[in-house]
Formats: C-alpha cells, structure tokens, sequence
C-alpha cells in the first residue's frame, strides 16, 4: 500500500489517502499537546508507544465485536483503518468524577459514577469542546436519533470491556474520550484509544498513568507511557525496577 496526500494534520496525529480504495494511514507523532494546545511538546517515542496502545485496543474491542476502524500496522507509528465520515463527537465515559466535570459541576475528584456518565461534546478547539445535549446534536444535525443510540450503546460496552481488561492490570479506568464515524449507515469507532485520550489511575497508589502526568507535570512522561503501554499490552513482562 502506498501513502499517499495528506488529508488532516491534527495536534499528535496525520492521515493520509492511499492508492487503496476505503483505507487510510494514520500517522502517530511523537507531538504532545494540553489545554487545547496551549501546552505543547515533542516527546520522542510517543507516537509508537500510543499507535501500538490503540492498536492493541482496537483489535481487543474487535474481537469483541465491536465494530472499529482498525485494518492493521504497517509499521510501528503508522495504522492502515478504513474511511469513515467522522462525526465531530468527543464521546466520554466517565466512572469516577475527575477532571472538567469536578471543574465544572459540584462533583467531589474520585466519586464512583455508578453508572458509569456519558458526557458528549463538540469537536471544535476554537470553542473549547462545549458540552452538547442531545437537542443541539439533532439541531446541529450532527447523528441521527438511531445513531446516538449506538453511540451511546457501544459507547458504554467500550467501557465495560476496557474497564474489565485494565482492572486486571491493576488498572482503574477513570474516563476516556472516543469518536465515531460513519461508512454507509454503519457506526464505527475511529480516532485513537491511548494514554492520551484516557485517565487510568494505578489501583494500589493511585499514580496517574496518562495525560495528566504531563498536563500538571506530575512526572517523567514517556517513563509512564512506556510502563503502562508495556503493562497493557504485554502483562506480566513489565520490566522490574529496583528501588
Ligand atoms: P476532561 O473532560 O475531564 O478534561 O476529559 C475527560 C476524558 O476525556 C479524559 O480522559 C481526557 O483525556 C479525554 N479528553 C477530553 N477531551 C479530549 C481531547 O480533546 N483530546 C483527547 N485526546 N482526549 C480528551
């Protein structure tokens, strides 16, 4: 398969058309961004670490049948998936209050959420992401009634497959951020699942073990992305450190 135009620069990922019909390359980079890219930073490895996350995700929520747009790697930080139209939905899952919804509502950081919250918002960093109801999706003509109701329905199996597959690593699965995209009437889920777009907490200390460490400088990034994606793709072979 052949890379071909650049279709989308985003703030860590790039896709590319490619001389093979319905498929594209998405580019991992090793760019890191915060606070609507107000924070940026190049951390080298990143992309990598977070392609080969995802993919592992993907193929686990495939197998799960879950309906993704994830074909394979054809190296370590480039991913052939299939073109959908995205929707400019950020789909969060949240099961314990942190982050913007303790920021913004009178939620105390670490109430379980049972069940779990979906919080949905718009795409759009000029605008800061605002949070969307289903009206305003429906008036904005953003998804169809039928198609928000598979949203949210894959939505929360993500969740409940994700969360089940990190507890058994140690790991709680606080919130993530999905997008979705459509082929035909078909739903799939696109975009990335990664250190980037999740927050997990260690079960025994409570460390962040994502994005946080580097929006609130709690850390040497790329040393937890490297463990926890280690941790994540290949338990029990996580390297021992001594103290
Ligand atoms: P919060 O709304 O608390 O900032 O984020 C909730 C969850 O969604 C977190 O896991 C966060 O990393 C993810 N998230 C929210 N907005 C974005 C975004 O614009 N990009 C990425 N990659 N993740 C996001």
């Amino acid at each position: 398969m052949k890379c071909k135009d650049l279709l989308i620069k985003g703030k860590a990922k790039s896709v590319f058309a490619t001389d093979t019909k319905g498929k594209l390359i998405v580019e991992f980079r090793d760019d890191i961004t915060a606070f609507d890219g107000g924070k940026k930073d190049l951390l080298k490895n990143k992309g990598t670490c977070n392609a080969e996350v995802s993919a592992f995700f993907f193929e686990y929520l495939e197998h799960n049948g879950v309906k993704t747009h994830f074909f394979t790697m054809l190296d370590s930080h480039h991913m052939v998936v299939r073109k959908l139209e995205m929707i400019p939905l950020e789909v969060i899952v949240r099961n314990i209050a942190a982050g913007s919804i303790v920021r913004n509502y009178p939620f105390v950081e670490g109430t379980p959420l049972d069940p779990p919250l979906i919080v949905i918002d718009y795409k759009d960093d000029v605008r800061h992401d605002p949070m969307l109801n289903d009206e305003i999706i429906f008036a904005l003509k953003l998804a169809t009634p039928a198609e928000l109701k598979t949203i949210k329905k894959v939505a929360l199996e993500i969740n409940r497959l994700l969360s089940a597959l990190l507890a058994a690593q140690g790991i709680t699965l606080v919130d993530f951020k999905i997008e979705f995209g459509r082929q035909g009437k078909t739903i799939y889920l696109g975009d990335e699942i990664s250190m980037d777009s999740m927050r997990l907490w260690d079960k025994k200390t409570g460390e962040s073990l994502d994005k946080d460490v580097y929006r609130f400088e709690k850390g040497d990034v790329m040393a937890i992305y490297n463990k926890v994606a280690q941790r994540i793709t290949k338990p029990g072979k996580e390297t021992v450190t001594k103290d």
